[in-house]
């Protein structure tokens, strides 16, 4: 699976997108979904903080999840 089939823009705020953005949303929210918060939208929906969100990318990269290469 390629990030071209997932637009690049939140659909809330309409900012762009980095690939870990796209992951982590695809990890805490839905693993086939095509469009995607940036961080700050996706913290807000879940009521974590953001640096909580950024932990938790370190955390799947360093579990080589193929989401955040
Ligand atoms: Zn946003």
């Amino acid at each position: 699976m390629t990030m071209t089939d997932v637009k690049s823009r939140c659909f809330v705020c309409g900012a762009s997108l980095s690939n870990d953005e796209i992951g982590i949303y695809k990890k805490m929210i839905n693993r086939g979904a095509t469009e995607c918060m940036c961080l700050d939208c996706l913290s807000r929906e879940l009521g974590l903080p953001k640096d909580a969100l950024l932990e938790r990318i370190e955390h799947f990269r360093r579990m080589g999840c193929t989401l955040f290469t």
